[in-house]
């Protein structure tokens, strides 16, 4: 028999971090079903990396991340599009790396393992290149 790892699944409320009160009324229902979906293909990505993850950054409505050091001011983080993952020891990185048909048939693009030290950038929407792995 295969013993398999319990993996807990991300959840919404962390995706938004408590966001969604102050900043109710910016989070629409398009936002919402954009964040259900990011979560929805984030934990498939999980589940076949057998990985356990946090969420160190999930929405940021516009205010929020015009205060993030480096952040892009067009984030996909504002449209609930993209998360972030932590990912200290890079082995959720790697692993999207050594497994693209994955996050192709799951539907998620990464920001290049260079350019996020500690987490994992995953999103839902192409990059402009429309390339799985993407220079920020
Ligand atoms: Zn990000």
């Amino acid at each position: 028999m295969k013993v398999r790892k319990y993996l807990p699944k991300l959840k919404l409320a962390d995706y938004y971090m408590g966001r969604d009160r102050e900043y109710h009324h910016e989070l629409t229902p398009e936002l919402r079903a954009n964040a259900r979906e990011t979560l929805r293909r984030v934990n498939r990505l999980l589940k076949r990396a057998g990985l356990a993850r946090k969420i160190s950054s999930g929405w940021r409505p516009a205010a929020v991340n015009a205060t993030v050091p480096g952040a892009a001011k067009g984030s996909k983080h504002i449209s609930c599009l993209a998360i972030d993952l932590e990912d200290r020891d890079g082995a959720l990185d790697a692993w999207c790396i050594t497994h693209l048909d994955v996050l192709e048939a799951v539907g998620l693009w990464l920001e290049h393992p260079a350019a996020t030290p500690d987490w994992c950038h995953l999103q839902i929407q192409p990059p402009r290149s429309g390339n799985r792995v993407f220079e920020p």
